[in-house]
């Protein structure tokens, strides 16, 4: 009954979607079929939830491949970190096979597929965009929206390097190749798909994710691909805020941060175009502190642990926080409400430029705040900032500002060893206590006078 009641939904297809993508008959004539035996993908690196989400598609009558990043990744051994299929169901079909799934996106329009706490990303295979229809491009060729439907084929022409553009099928197991994909990451060679200046043009972020793709995948890229890079990098003045973070926090986080900031520079995709990378490069105090933190990153991916980006933001504007500070205190403030004021402006002038998020700022503060209060080492004190709930980044933090030599290393040595310690042998490591007393407030000596009246009185 239900099976029949899905069969029917699904058969009521509306014309549109019949128009777009001539469903039902895909033509794969274009395509190299590489089979398993030839590309040796291990199965067990594929996640559950893709392998789930094509076979619903598929039972509901749908094409549907994994595609991009993952099939290359697979292709060269490694774990793919997500996984996206590409699907000839448009995004409310798609929506419709999936109870937990929901659509998104204005420019590019997909749907999630919930799988407990996996996400699948599904999108409808995109078509060329001069063809009629909701493709937007403003005047240099970028493009603003890309709702386009098309054919498998067209999808593939889309994407942006061969190796980015391999359709991968659970239920045979074979990988389509339309751009020669396999051959090139075979040959450890990332190629732009088509005219790389017209690429570019489309969309300028595809040159960060060349720099990207090739340090994290250790893929040397094409000549023809690498030419018109330098040449253009002024295009990425014209792209959102928003989009420049979220691709250098992909390069910041990528496990290979320190080569990729080193590419970028060769590359020219720097100075003025990428405020990110400039904070990190044009700052001749902070930059071997903040190489240091690309590095700590770098070592914490490659061994399987996670990278805080709030951490990473926060390491990037210390030094500025430092300078700010210092300008406050010789201004006549105090040492404390100083570094208050200095977070503040920082954050108000930079965080914006560089489009970090609120989320992000409230962390940040709270990492800088406690740099100051590391320096207590007596009474009470050290035992509040080891139960501080983000005591763990900033003694990180702590241990980065001693490695760079900004204080001495002492300080970071110590706090290792009152942390490891043992509760009871903690007492005997603190300092003396060589802080002004704090004068006794009137408010509390009325108050002890008050209780002193109410005990009286009981007796
Ligand atoms: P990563 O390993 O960092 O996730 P990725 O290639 O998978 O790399 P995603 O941003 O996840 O990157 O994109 C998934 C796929 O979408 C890509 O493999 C590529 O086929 C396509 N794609 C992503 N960005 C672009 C773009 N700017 N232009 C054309 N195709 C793109
Ligand atoms: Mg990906």
């Amino acid at each position: 009954m239900i099976k029949r009641f899905l069969q029917k939904v699904f058969s009521k297809r509306t014309k549109a979607t019949l128009a777009i993508n001539q469903a039902d008959s895909i033509d794969t004539s274009m395509a190299k079929k590489i089979t398993a035996k030839v590309h040796k993908i291990d199965k067990s690196l594929i996640s559950q939830a893709a392998l789930k989400t094509c076979d619903g598609l598929q039972k509901a009558g749908f094409e549907a491949f994994i595609v991009g990043g993952a099939v290359r990744d697979l292709l060269l051994n490694y774990k793919p970190k997500d996984f996206d299929i590409a699907t000839n169901a448009t995004p409310e079909e798609v929506n419709r096979v999936f109870r937990r799934s929901r659509i998104i996106g204005r420019r590019f329009r997909l749907v999630h597929v919930l799988w407990g706490q996996e996400t699948i990303e599904v999108s409808t295979f995109r078509g060329h965009h001069q063809a009629e229809g909701d493709a937007k491009t403003n005047d240099s060729g970028r493009i603003l929206r890309d709702n386009v439907f098309g054919s498998l084929e067209h999808d593939a022409a889309r994407r942006d390097f061969t190796a980015n553009a391999l359709y991968y099928n659970p239920a045979n197991a074979e990988v389509l190749d339309f751009h020669n994909g396999v051959a090139d990451i075979k040959a450890n060679v990332l190629r732009m798909i088509g005219d790389p200046l017209t690429r570019y043009q489309e969309d300028p972020v595809r040159m960060l994710r060349a720099v990207r793709l090739s340090a994290k995948l250790g893929l040397k890229i094409d000549a023809a691909t690498q030419a018109p890079i330098a040449k253009n990098a002024n295009l990425l003045q014209d792209v959102p805020p928003s989009r420049l973070f979220d691709e250098m926090l992909k390069l910041f986080l990528s496990g290979h941060a320190i080569e990729s900031v080193n590419a970028l520079r060769a590359q020219h995709l720097h100075h003025g175009l990428l405020p990110m990378l400039d904070v990190v490069l044009e700052q001749p105090l902070g930059e071997k502190f903040v190489m240091l933190a690309l590095k700590n990153t770098d070592d914490r991916i490659s061994i399987g642990k996670s990278a805080n980006p709030s951490f990473l933001f926060a390491c990037l504007l210390w030094h500025e926080v430092l300078a700010a500070w210092q300008t406050y205190q010789d201004k006549g403030e105090s040492f404390i409400p100083a570094l208050h004021m200095a977070m503040n402006e920082v954050i108000a002038t930079q965080a914006e430029k560089l489009a970090i998020h609120n989320r992000h700022t409230a962390t940040m503060k709270e990492i800088w705040g406690l740099q100051p209060r590391f320096e207590q080492r007596a009474g009470k004190r050290p035992f509040g900032i080891l139960e501080h709930p983000r005591y763990r980044a900033g003694y990180d933090f702590l241990l980065l500002r001693c490695d760079s030599g900004e204080i001495d290393a002492e300080l970071g040595t110590w706090w290792t060893t009152f942390a490891e310690a043992k509760p009871e042998d903690r007492t005997a490591m603190l300092l003396p206590d060589t802080s002004p007393k704090k004068r006794r407030k009137r408010s509390r000596k009325k108050s002890t006078a008050t209780d002193k009246v109410v005990l009286d009185s009981i007796h």
